[in-house]
């Protein structure tokens, strides 16, 4: 796959298990939407995460627990890798297998 297609591809899903998490987690429960449907936090780790993987410089990117760079601060990397259990898990059960087993964590 191109790089740039892949991109497209990783990127949507990316945006797709943030907002399922937010609006399960944070939204649903009252947190307000800061921008795009995600409340603060979600948005900034949205944004984070995209500037990771737009600047992640291996080709094909590895999934992530199979890199050696590791470019995540522990901080957000403990929270996108709970986004991606509790996502996983949101779009395992829809049958959206496809998503879960191409993707990170
Ligand atoms: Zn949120």
């Amino acid at each position: 796959m191109k790089k740039e297609k892949r991109i497209k591809k990783d990127e949507k899903i990316l945006k797709k298990f943030i907002e399922v998490y937010c609006k399960e987690n944070h939204i649903k429960k009252g947190t307000k939407v800061y921008r795009d449907g995600y409340c603060k936090e979600c948005y900034e780790l949205l944004q984070y995460s995209l500037e990771r993987l737009y600047n992640c410089p291996l080709d094909p990117k590895p999934q992530c627990k199979h890199c050696k760079i590791h470019c995540y601060k522990p901080q957000m990397r403990q929270k996108i890798k709970e986004v991606m259990k509790f996502s996983g898990m949101y779009f395992l059960k829809r049958g959206r297998l496809d998503w879960i087993f191409h993707y990170f964590f």
